[in-house]
């Protein structure tokens, strides 16, 4: 069963970063994993920048976002900040462009053209992008992903790509799963990765709801949102 979540009416965006960063905390030492291992991406996809920039404030450094449309503008408006973006959304082979001009790490790579066009795109930035495979979890097509069973042949052509850096695998739990049971077929994924790229250890898993699931199966990156920031304004 779901752990109920607890309830953040009127706490402060500090007082729910810091409830959150204890439990994170909480579920390092119940996995007794290092709490340096596990990186919080704070998702604040639809907020606006000034949100962003109070979390920086606050001593957060890793972002993510979903769409370039409206990611774009908010980390021009944050340029003076050392902020590290993540593109955790669907991206488009025509939006990898402008994607890469403020993001360094993609969670959402799940196919063959994809790389290709990042792996173009990356020749001009500046450092090497970060690479997360999303593995699919369930076969409904939407919500992104490659299949386990094209996992290995896509990773050999992240590999092939000099200015991508492959990190291991990110992935959504289903909602028809419980998530710690999802999240243990990503960890055992990561292991056949692992036999082809041996440095891809990373996993980018875990949100507001499961992320206590996702340390106890080793995630490394955690996405959340809600639980931080509050609930989204209207997607617009
Ligand atoms: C929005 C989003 C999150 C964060 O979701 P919350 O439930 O708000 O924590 C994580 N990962 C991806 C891919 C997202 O789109």
């Amino acid at each position: 069963m779901a752990t109920p979540k607890p309830t953040s009416e009127g706490a402060s965006l500090a007082d729910r970063l810091h409830g959150v960063q204890c439990r994170v905390a909480d579920a390092a030492v119940t996995a007794g994993r290092p709490l340096d291992d596990i990186t919080t991406i704070v998702v604040t996809k639809f907020h606006p920048a000034a949100l962003v920039r109070e979390l920086a404030d606050l001593g957060v450094a890793n972002f993510g976002e979903n769409r370039l449309q409206d990611a774009a503008p908010k980390a021009a408006a944050l340029s003076d900040l050392e902020l590290t973006w993540h593109f955790v959304g669907q991206l488009q082979s025509n939006k990898v462009r402008p994607v890469l001009e403020f993001a360094s790490v993609v969670h959402s790579v799940d196919r063959e053209s994809l790389v290709t066009s990042m792996g173009g795109a990356a020749d001009a930035a500046a450092a090497s992008v970060g690479v997360f495979i999303q593995l699919a979890l369930t076969t409904a097509e939407h919500r992104g992903g490659v299949q386990p069973d094209g996992l290995e042949q896509l990773a050999v052509q992240v590999l092939g790509q000099p200015r991508l850096r492959l990190l291991g695998l990110m992935a959504v739990a289903p909602l028809d799963e419980e998530p710690r049971r999802a999240f243990e077929r990503v960890r055992l994924a990561s292991q056949s990765l692992r036999a082809v790229a041996p440095e891809a250890t990373a996993l980018s898993m875990g949100m507001s709801g499961d992320f206590t699931d996702a340390i106890l199966e080793g995630a490394t990156h955690l996405r959340i949102g809600t639980a931080i920031t509050g609930i989204r304004p209207d997607a617009g």
